[in-house]
């Protein structure tokens, strides 16, 4: 595939493959529309929309310094999240593994929320003064969105400050710092750090009338699925929402790898705020590289048409 440096919005190339009429040059058909980087044309599609779908991914929270525990040097002592943000981890060791969400949870004592999730707040602030609409739909658990003041969320993988019952199911917000006293400055990440090996009757026990079941994260870990009666409500934002934001995920990934396609194949406009530009972005109409915490506010600051501010 060829890619040319076009500046021209929406700007169609054909590369032939075999011979064009009048034509001797050689290549492969391709239709490619680019992505557009055009703040002011954005701008104009953003004064008009009425509903605006926001989704947010790992790259909001690592410009507040969260870690992700993922990818290169993303590693709790021995562990990435994927070998212990799972129901067989949690199973054969709770101890070790409330220890680590422990330790993520003390961690967002010390975190807040960046320009991009300030900007996205105050934008939903702003817009529903004018009857106009915007939904945050993010993977991200650490509640940044909440803190900055985003009140329209879903937070499709759940949340680091909620609590599950294994025996009776229920769910809790739970602020608790230590979540229970056996957790106590425990949770060192250092590799040689040595497990608590926490008795499983003094892990955070639910606190339900006589339950006292096991509780655990109120998070979506790999290889379970999500909240099917959430995802059916996120699936109704997606398909009336007439613009859509990818921010600081890099479409490839879940979640924006399901959603914004079919977002955009609906031919409603996406715009997309990440480092690094995807095979996905080339189905998108804008794309705007850097630190979403640059790129975001400017975007979504209060235009000229807007009355009501
Ligand atoms: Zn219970």
């Amino acid at each position: 595939m060829i890619f040319l440096p076009f500046h021209t919005r929406r700007l169609v190339t054909q590369v032939y493959f075999g011979l064009k009429p009048g034509s001797r040059k050689k290549g492969i058909v391709v239709d490619m529309a680019r992505p557009s980087s055009n703040l002011a044309d954005f701008r104009e599609v953003f004064a008009k929309a009425k509903h605006i779908a926001v989704i947010t991914g790992a790259g909001v929270s690592a410009e507040s310094g969260v870690p992700t525990f993922r990818g290169a040097g993303g590693y709790w002592r021995k562990w990435q999240a994927q070998h212990l943000a799972t129901p067989e981890a949690f199973a054969r060791n709770p101890s070790r593994v409330w220890e680590f969400y422990h330790y993520r949870r003390e961690v967002m004592l010390t975190k807040s929320p960046n320009p991009a999730h300030l900007a996205i707040a105050e934008c939903e602030s702003r817009l529903s003064k004018q009857g106009r609409k915007v939904v945050v739909i993010t993977q991200n658990i650490d509640e940044l969105h909440r803190k900055a003041g985003t009140r329209n969320l879903h937070e499709i993988h759940g949340s680091l400050f909620k609590t599950r019952c294994n025996t009776c199911g229920s769910v809790k917000e739970n602020y608790k710092s230590p979540i229970c006293p056996a957790l106590l400055g425990k949770g060192a990440p250092e590799p040689d750090a040595a497990d608590a090996a926490i008795p499983v009757e003094d892990l955070p026990r639910c606190e339900e009338n006589g339950c006292r079941g096991l509780l655990r994260p109120n998070v979506v870990w790999f290889g379970e699925t999500l909240d099917s009666t959430l995802l059916a409500e996120v699936e109704k934002e997606l398909e009336i929402c007439d613009l859509c934001l990818v921010v600081g995920t890099s479409s490839v990934v879940y979640p924006a790898a399901m959603f914004a396609p079919q977002v955009a194949a609906r031919g409603v406009p996406v715009a997309e705020f990440n480092m690094e530009s995807t095979p996905a972005t080339m189905g998108f109409t804008f794309h705007f590289q850097g630190p979403c915490g640059t790129t975001l506010p400017p975007a979504l600051v209060r235009h000229e048409t807007e009355l009501i501010s």
